[in-house]
């Protein structure tokens, strides 16, 4: 693919990205947390149910990118905070989305990595501020983005100095109304071959049903990615924001024994990547 020079993959092999005590492209990764931070006690109920099915970071929004206005926006600095204290509690780094350049470093005191979300892909003043952050970044797809597009917004940060980029496939839109994206698999062995950089993958946006969530993080694992983001909400009934997505605790624990019990398959027999 033309036109990478940073994200490429070349003879100096595969990127690792560090954020605290976790590694991306080492071993398999498993964020976890709500969909946005709604309170302190949904916040700290949440990160120890993750905490203690072995969730390696955990997830919260701060700031929302909701469909409508009138929809809940997230706590803004107070979420920010009660993230933060909740990592601190857990001893798990924290993820968080920014949408705006001018909060960058805002969020950055907050967070162990910035996230950029779906819709933000394509915002080139955010991801040159971001790159400019000492934080790693997690680049999420565009829903309505190429690979190579998608690449390209990689340089976008990388050029700026960053300390490292982490991209997420979390599902694009197609015809398919049933799912509420349709995770593209491919993309991972895809930028696999094509780019140095960690991939994960996030199948709750990229489903939008809490019964296709367990199936596609185990093809997540097969597909060779270095890791999930997934939502996981203490009380799934009263959540703000993507309710139908959010996995109980059982369920994630669930998952997480089977995603790490197929990995380790993987790497011991002929299927490892
Ligand atoms: C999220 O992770 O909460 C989120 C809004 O994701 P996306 O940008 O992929 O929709
Ligand atoms: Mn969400």
């Amino acid at each position: 693919m033309k036109g990478l020079k940073l994200s490429s993959l070349d003879e100096s092999g595969r990127s690792k990205v560090k954020v605290g005590p976790v590694t991306f492209g080492e071993g398999f990764v498993i964020v976890a947390g709500p969909c946005s931070v709604e309170s302190e006690a949904q916040m700290m109920e949440t990160a120890h149910s993750v905490k203690s099915a072995s969730a390696d970071m955990l997830r919260g929004g701060a700031y929302k990118p909701r469909s409508s206005p009138y929809e809940f926006q997230g706590l803004g600095l107070d979420g920010l905070k009660i993230l933060r204290k909740a990592g601190d509690e857990t001893g798990l780094p924290v993820v968080t989305e920014v949408m705006d350049p001018r909060d960058v470093t805002m969020v950055g005191e907050y967070a162990d990595m910035l996230q950029i979300g779906t819709r933000n892909m394509n915002n080139f003043a955010l991801l040159k501020e971001v790159g400019k952050s000492d934080k790693p970044v997690l680049l999420k797809r565009g829903m309505y983005s190429t690979i190579e597009e998608w690449l390209n917004s990689a340089e976008y940060v990388l050029s700026e100095g960053s300390s490292g980029v982490v991209l997420c496939e979390r599902g694009i839109k197609t015809h398919e109304t049933y799912t509420r994206n349709t995770l593209d698999l491919s993309a991972v062995p895809a930028v696999r071959e094509l780019s140095r950089l960690p991939i994960i993958t996030d199948p709750s946006h990229g489903t939008g049903r809490t019964s296709l969530i367990a199936p596609m993080c185990l093809a997540s694992v097969a597909s060779g990615a270095d890791g999930i983001i997934v939502e996981v909400h203490a009380h799934p009934e009263d959540a703000l924001s993507d309710k139908d997505q959010a996995l109980d605790p059982e369920q994630f624990s669930g998952i997480v024994k089977k995603a790490r019990e197929l990995r380790s398959f993987m790497e011991k027999g002929s299927m490892k990547r």
